[in-house]
């Protein structure tokens, strides 16, 4: 076996007892990346010497007896989403192309400050806007466990690099499901904390009601053991909230006893495929075996989640991208070619006596906004900013958006109102295993209706977990979803792991590659 084949866990053991180091352990993943990844496409940045110089130095310091912090030695891969001081952090867009943020995100310094060896960025949807991956500038990652398909976005490139182990742990954004969905769609273990339990200082914001990040990782265990590093009070994001941290790391193992789980009506109705509807079914029945209590419940304003959604997020998308100006930072326009094009306009139009058009012609700044941002953004964004800006004019507003906000209110309640009944809801995470590359990209409608089960839970701020739960006809992964009452990740993180004590699912690999 190889060591890729370990958790984070197992890893974290042997590194600890001294069985192996990091300097070995961070060249084995590299050197999996290097086999792998030219297939997979999961990462848009590594860079190995800085990788192994920062394992030999973890390695000195437990050489010489210094304490060292709670990943101390493993590796773990970054969206490309996180900031990461003086190194490249793109968003997979041209937009960011050569961005070099000046500092660390939060989590990313707390990683550090946990002695984790930061391996690499790794690819996404661009500004997180998607579901397949498919919306990267630098070209889409293919799910491991087929090729020709998609991992699921917008944290694909995360996903697909702890399914095809070139990575133990991975960390992710979720706005709508971007943590959940790509977990599910690769089999593995993918956690969307609460708003605010994670700091989203240095995230790039797309919608920042929405956002925030998270842990994938194979196991609920190594989930579990990461988000202790992640979570807590950061008094540079004023969203993120002032309570404590559990030990999740180990209370993981704890079962719950009397589990009360939920099924939503509303998650078992249209849309939704036989196979993984079985599959999901199959997962509840083993919770029973274990002693769970199941009951129906319902989220009666559910059917309005992907409107509200495709609504506040991209309003706040058209908000948060304004600052892509070509002025302040990110890509700008070549100025000359600009000025050049305007002087011919100009030209032709002076000369052909059309002054309404002279007076209508840019000046050179918003011509160079234009240009910057028609260069810089990919086609969805642009969606995305012409949706979340016509709804937010004058005249639409209330229409729009404000009654957006009215629903996601209901949405809420509905989840508090079910949570008055049970522990947790239990559901499937996508409504079909993974598609085909291409098969979504000219129908944007039944991309965002992928997003159906998972997007509730961002509208609501709750947390929600996806684990591996069977595989399709086909032999693709099949994700099932729990979901929590705010700041009830150890519940979780329990949950979950009961049930992959149960299961083999979780230890399943792609067998492709
Ligand atoms: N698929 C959803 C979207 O395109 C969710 C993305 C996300 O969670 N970042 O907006």
């Amino acid at each position: 076996m190889s060591l890729t084949d370990l958790t984070a866990t197992e890893l974290l053991a042997k590194l600890t007892q001294g069985e192996i180091t990091s300097v070995e352990l961070t060249g084995v993943f590299l050197d999996r990346i290097a086999a792998v990844d030219p297939t997979i496409h999961a990462f848009l940045r590594i860079d190995r010497p800085a990788a192994l110089a920062r394992a030999a130095e973890i390695d000195a310091r437990r050489a010489s007896g210094q304490p060292l912090g709670a990943l101390a030695g493993l590796p773990v891969a970054l969206k490309d989403v996180l900031c990461t001081a003086g190194e490249p952090t793109t968003c997979a867009s041209r937009m960011l192309e050569n961005f070099r943020p000046p500092y660390d995100a939060t989590v990313v310094a707390r990683l550090r400050a946990a002695d984790a060896v930061l391996i690499g960025k790794t690819n996404m949807d661009e500004f997180a806007m998607g579901g397949s991956n498919e919306n990267s500038a630098f070209g889409p990652v293919h799910n491991p466990w087929d090729t020709d398909r998609v991992p699921g976005g917008s944290s694909g490139g995360s996903a697909a690099a702890v399914a095809a182990r070139m990575t133990p742990l991975a960390i992710g954004s979720d706005t709508g499901g971007s943590i959940r969905c790509p977990a599910g769609l690769c089999g593995v273990t993918g956690l969307k904390p609460t708003y605010g339990r994670v700091s989203r200082y240095g995230l790039v914001a797309f919608a920042s009601s929405l956002d925030q990040i998270g842990p994938l990782a194979r196991t609920a265990e190594d989930v579990a053991l990461i988000l202790g590093v992640l979570a807590g009070h950061d008094p540079a994001d004023s969203t993120s909230v002032d309570r404590p941290v559990p030990d999740y790391a180990r209370t993981v193992s704890k079962p719950l006893s009397g589990l009360r789980l939920g099924l939503a009506r509303e998650h078992f109705g249209e849309g939704l495929e036989g196979q993984v509807e079985r599959a999901v079914r199959e997962a509840i029945k083993v919770y029973e075996s274990l002693g769970a209590t199941v009951r129906e419940v319902s989220l009666p304003h559910s059917k309005y989640a992907v409107a509200t959604y495709y609504l506040i997020a991209p309003c706040e998308a058209s908000s948060n991208l304004a600052r892509y100006d070509g002025a302040h930072y990110g890509h700008r326009t070549n100025q000359e070619a600009m000025l050049a094009e305007l002087e011919i306009e100009r030209k032709a139009l002076d000369a052909a006596g059309d002054t309404e058009g002279l007076d209508r012609l840019d000046n050179a700044l918003v011509r160079m906004y234009r240009r910057t941002r028609s260069e810089g953004f990919g086609p969805e964004v642009r969606r995305r900013v012409m949706l979340g800006t016509y709804a937010l004019s004058a005249g639409y507003y209330d229409a729009y958006y404000l009654k957006a906000l009215k629903v996601r209110r209901l949405i809420r309640q509905d989840f508090d109102r079910a949570f008055e009944e049970v522990d947790l809801l239990a559901g499937p995470v996508t409504p079909t295993p993974a598609f085909r590359l291409g098969e979504k990209v000219d129908d944007p409608l039944s991309m965002y209706l992928f997003d159906l089960f998972t997007i509730g839970a961002n509208l609501a701020g709750i947390g929600g977990i996806s684990i591996p739960c069977g595989f399709s006809a086909e032999g693709l992964p099949i994700g099932l979803q729990l979901q929590a009452p705010p700041f009830e990740e150890e519940r979780l993180l329990r949950a979950a792991h009961m049930f992959q004590t149960a299961t083999d699912w979780h230890t399943r690999k792609p067998p492709a590659i």
